[in-house]
């Protein structure tokens, strides 16, 4: 989509970011973006440049145009490197998303479905309506948390994002960048929403449990290696399981020892500038950093 297009949209000026969306969804555009504001509002403390995001909720004729690669074609995803930061949702959850985590999670054990239903005050209802009715727009929209994360990382320099394709699926550590913007996701959910943390959670535990058995791939290694085949395959519902499943437990685990101060950490110890790789060539290099300081100069 051009910038000569977005006069077409409508715009709607938040206290950090700005959103545009079709005309007709501004009901639900709200929803994304009041909570889009909110994960702006989060993120922007624990890092020092503050990306400028445009926030884009659109309706399937507007989508469509957009004419995505296979691997964003559900939604949402963002452009990287293009200031300012564009971030694209639909206007509804795409039902690829509901159906492919259903089917994950459908196949739990029946104890953790039963304590799902519980926690939803729903025990005595049938499992697959009370899951369609859980995931609604307002639970998925805590999603811009992760995809802000991306961004805010990039902005930052801290780990690598997927700045070339063949860089992130080659290094063994790419599932570490989708599972921080996870961790992201989760620590907001406790600070801001207890209640809908317990609730990605739950899903997060049926995801992984019910999905096990169902997906290809499930060690950490495969995630980079294997992202690609797995986008192509059956529309990425193994990429789902890590996301959904594997990742917000290890999320959950770590959060419980370290809460924020990991976030913290990982933005100081994985960024990438001058400051630390000078403390890395130094550790395998003795007086590298004072040969270094000559020739600064
Ligand atoms: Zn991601």
């Amino acid at each position: 989509m051009q910038l000569r297009e977005f006069k077409e949209l409508e715009h709607l000026k938040l206290q950090f970011i700005s959103g545009y969306c079709s005309r007709g969804c501004s009901t639900q555009a709200k929803v994304l973006m009041n909570t889009g504001d909110q994960a702006y509002a989060y993120l922007r403390n624990f890092f020092h440049e503050k990306p400028e995001i445009w926030l884009f909720v659109l309706n399937l004729k507007d989508w469509k145009r957009l004419e995505l690669p296979q691997k964003y074609e559900h939604g949402p995803f963002f452009k990287a490197y293009h200031t300012p930061y564009m971030v694209y949702y639909g206007s509804v959850i795409p039902e690829f998303w509901t159906n492919a985590l259903f089917t994950l999670c459908d196949k739990a054990p029946e104890r953790l479905k039963g304590e799902f239903l519980s926690m939803l005050g729903q025990r005595d209802k049938d499992f697959k309506s009370s899951f369609f009715r859980a995931f609604d727009l307002d639970l998925f929209s805590f999603s811009t948390v992760h995809e802000f994360t991306h961004i805010f990382c990039e902005a930052n320099h801290v780990i690598f994002q997927i700045v070339a394709e063949p860089i992130f699926f080659a290094l063994d550590t790419a599932w570490f960048t989708e599972f921080f913007c996870q961790y992201t996701f989760y620590s907001f959910l406790k600070k801001h929403n207890d209640e809908h943390a317990e609730k990605w959670f739950s899903i997060a535990e049926l995801c992984y449990k019910g999905g096990k058995s169902q997906v290809k791939y499930t060690d950490l290694r495969d995630f980079g290696k294997r992202y690609q085949e797995m986008v192509s395959t059956a529309g990425g519902t193994n990429l789902l399981w890590y996301q959904f499943g594997k990742f917000m437990l290890m999320a959950k685990e770590l959060y419980e020892k370290l809460s924020e101060s990991f976030i913290t950490e990982t933005i100081r110890e994985m960024k990438y500038g001058e400051e630390n790789f000078l403390k890395q060539m130094q550790n395998s290099f003795q007086n590298f950093e004072s040969w270094f300081q000559k020739w600064a100069q």
